[in-house]
C-alpha cells in the first residue's frame, strides 16, 4: 500500500470530501505525421471546434465569465496568434507543437507582465491552449467522466470549470490559482470544494488514489492511513449532516428559537452567483458590489461601463429578485479594491484616502453615470442605494443631491426613472458614533472596514488577524449603536460585511440588536441556521 503523503495548499473554497483523484493533464496531445497541409487543415479545424466550444459556453455564460469567453473567442481570431502557428506548420512543423510554441511565448509574456490583470489572463490562455490540443488529438469528449472524484489540474479556468459537470466530481485541487480569482469565485458560489496553490507536481500524483481534499485545513491527503481515514470518515459525515440541516432550512424564512423574525439578503459580488441561488430563499440583495463591472472595462479598454451596461446589471438584480428589495453600493473604489485609471495613486495611506464616496464625489462626472444607470432602474422594482465609506454628514447631503440632479435631468429627457431609497454604509468609526446626524433612509454596517479602523489593523494583514477582531466590545458597542438609533427612528440598519456570514459572530449582532444580515451567498443556510440557535440569551 502507498505510503500517505500530505500536500499543503490554500482554501479557496470550503470543504471536506474524499474520492479518487482525476488529474488532467489536457496539454499531452498527440504529432501526428502528416504532411504540411493536412496538419494545416487539422489547426484550422482544431481551431474551430474550440471556438465552436466557447460560442457555446458563451450563449450559457453571463458576467465575468461571458467577458472571458468573448476574450478568448477573440484571440482565436487575432491573426498575430495564428499566423505564426501557421508559418511554422508550412515550414514542416506538427500542429500541435507548432500551436503550443506559439501561444506558448503570448503565455509567457501575459505571466511576466507587472501588471496582476494580465498575470490573471495568462490562466485564460492555458486554457485555450489545451482547448486546441485537446481538439487536435481528437478528444471529443472535453467533460472528463470521472464519478465522485477529486479534479486535480494544474489551473483552471472558468470557462473550464463551467464546463464540468460538478455532480461528477466532490471538489477541486489546482497547483495554480488565486483566492481572489474568478474560479475560486465560481466555486464558493456553487458549494465546489477547492484548494489552489496545491504544493504537488501533477506527475508525482497517482491518478485514481484514493483522497481527502481537506479544504477546511489546507490540504491534500493521499493515500491516508487508516487512522487519519477514520477520522476523516467522521468529519465528513459531521460535515454533510451539518450540510443538510442548513440546507433545509434554505426555503424557510429566519427565525430566532425566541421568535424574532431576521431577515437574511444576499451579497452579489459577481453577478454570476444569482444562477445558483433561488430569490426564494433569501429576503433581497443586501449588498451588490458595483466595483466589479468596473475592474474588466477599464484594464481592457481603457474606458469604464458606460450608463447603458450598468443600467443592464442593475435591472438585472432587480428583475431577479421579484420583488425583494435589492441595494446597490455605488462604486467603492480605491485602497483594497483599486481601479486603475480611476483611484489615484501613490498616496501614502489609500485606506485611509480617497475611496468609496470620497472618489465619487471627487470625479462628479463618473459618478453622475451611475446614479443616472441606478435611477433607471429604480423605476423597475425595489431598488435602493447606498454610499460607501461616508464619514460626514456634508458628504451624504452631497451624494443625494447627485442624485436629485440625475433624476431631474432623466426626467427632462423624458425617461423612465424613480428616486430609490437612499442610505449609508457605516464603516467609518466617526459615522458610526455619530449616526444620529445623518438623515439616510436606511444604514448598513460594513464590519469588514468598521473593524479595520476601530482595531487599527489592515484587514489584508495576515499577521494581525489575532487583532483584527469583529468580537472586540469596541466594534459591538459601535454596532449596537447604530442598531439603536434606527430601532428608534423606525429605519432599517443591516451588517453586510463579513461578520454576518460567521455563525459565531451571529449571537453577537442579534445581541446587539441587528434583525437584518447579508451575507455571502454560500453561507445563507449557515446564517439561517445560526439565527434559528439563537435563544435571545447571549
Ligand atoms: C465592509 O466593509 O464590511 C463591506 C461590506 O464592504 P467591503 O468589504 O466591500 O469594503
Ligand atoms: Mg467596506
Amino acid at each position: 500500500m502507498a505510503a500517505e503523503q500530505i500536500y499543503p495548499a490554500i482554501v479557496a473554497s470550503p470543504g471536506l470530501v474524499r474520492g479518487p483523484l482525476f488529474i488532467d493533464r489536457a496539454a499531452a496531445a498527440v504529432e501526428a505525421e502528416d504532411s504540411p497541409e493536412e496538419a494545416l487543415d487539422r489547426l484550422t479545424a482544431a481551431a474551430a471546434t474550440a471556438r465552436q466550444q466557447l460560442e457555446r459556453l458563451a450563449a450559457e455564460a453571463d458576467g465575468d465569465a461571458r467577458e472571458i469567453l468573448e476574450f478568448q473567442i477573440e484571440l482565436l481570431g487575432d491573426p498575430e496568434l495564428i499566423a505564426p502557428a501557421r508559418a511554422a506548420v508550412e515550414a514542416g512543423a506538427a500542429a500541435a507543437s507548432a500551436w503550443r510554441t506559439a501561444i506558448g511565448s503570448l503565455i509567457e509574456d501575459y505571466e511576466s507582465d507587472d501588471d496582476h490583470y494580465f498575470q490573471a489572463r495568462a490562466t485564460d490562455l492555458k486554457d485555450l491552449r489545451d482547448r486546441v490540443l485537446r481538439a487536435l488529438s481528437g478528444d471529443a469528449e472535453t467533460t472528463p467522466r470521472t464519478v465522485d472524484g477529486i479534479y486535480v489540474a494544474e489551473d483552471l479556468a472558468p470557462s473550464r470549470f463551467l464546463e464540468i459537470d460538478w455532480s461528477r466530481f466532490k471538489g477541486a485541487a489546482l497547483t495554480g490559482g488565486s483566492t481572489a480569482g474568478h474560479v475560486a469565485i465560481l466555486a464558493r458560489a456553487r458549494g465546489v470544494p477547492m484548494l489552489i496553490g496545491l504544493e504537488a507536481r501533477l506527475d508525482s500524483l497517482g491518478e485514481g488514489a484514493d483522497a481527502v481534499l481537506d479544504a477546511e485545513d489546507g490540504r491534500l491527503v493521499v493515500a491516508p492511513t487508516p487512522g487519519h481515514l477514520d477520522n476523516y470518515q467522521a468529519r465528513i459525515a459531521t460535515r454533510e449532516a451539518t450540510l443538510a440541516a442548513e440546507r433545509a432550512l434554505l426555503p424557510k424564512p429566519a427565525i430566532t428559537a425566541s421568535g424574532a423574525r431576521v431577515a437574511v439578503m444576499v451579497n452579489v459580488d459577481d453577478p454570476a452567483v444569482l444562477d445558483a441561488i433561488d430569490p426564494a430563499h433569501c429576503d433581497g440583495i443586501g449588498l451588490a458590489r458595483s466595483e466589479l463591472q468596473f475592474y474588466g472595462p477599464i484594464e481592457k479598454t481603457g474606458s469604464l461601463p458606460d450608463e447603458e451596461t450598468q443600467y443592464r446589471l442593475y435591472s438585472r438584480l432587480v428583475k431577479w429578485a421579484d420583488g425583494r428589495p435589492v441595494t446597490v453600493r455605488t462604486l467603492d473604489a480605491g485602497a483594497d479594491k483599486p481601479i486603475p485609471g480611476l483611484t489615484r495613486e501613490g498616496e501614502t495611506n489609500p485606506f485611509l484616502g480617497v475611496r468609496g464616496l470620497r472618489l465619487s464625489l471627487a470625479r462628479p462626472e463618473v459618478f453622475k453615470v451611475q446614479l443616472r444607470a441606478l435611477a433607471r432602474a429604480a423605476a423597475e422594482g425595489t431598488l435602493k442605494v447606498m454610499f460607501p465609506m461616508v464619514t460626514a454628514p456634508w458628504e451624504f447631503d452631497a451624494a443625494c443631491e447627485h442624485f436629485d440632479h440625475a433624476l431631474a435631468e432623466l426626467r427632462i429627457e423624458g425617461a423612465a426613472a424613480a428616486m430609490p431609497a437612499l442610505g449609508m454604509m457605516v464603516e467609518v468609526p466617526a459615522a458610526a458614533l455619530g449616526v444620529a446626524r445623518f438623515d439616510a433612509d436606511f444604514f448598513s454596517i460594513g464590519s469588514n472596514d468598521l473593524i479595520q479602523y476601530v482595531t487599527a489593523v489592515n484587514r489584508e494583514e495576515k499577521r494581525l488577524v489575532q487583532l483584527f477582531d469583529p468580537l472586540d466590545p469596541g466594534v459591538l458597542e459601535l454596532i449596537a449603536r447604530v442598531a439603536d438609533h434606527g430601532r428608534g427612528e423606525g429605519k432599517e440598519v443591516s451588517l453586510c460585511g463579513d461578520m454576518a456570514s460567521d455563525p459565531r459572530c451571529i449571537p453577537a449582532l442579534l445581541q446587539a440588536g441587528l434583525r437584518s444580515l447579508s451575507v455571502a451567498p454560500a453561507a445563507l443556510g449557515r446564517a439561517k441556521a445560526a439565527v434559528a440557535a439563537w435563544d435571545g440569551k447571549g
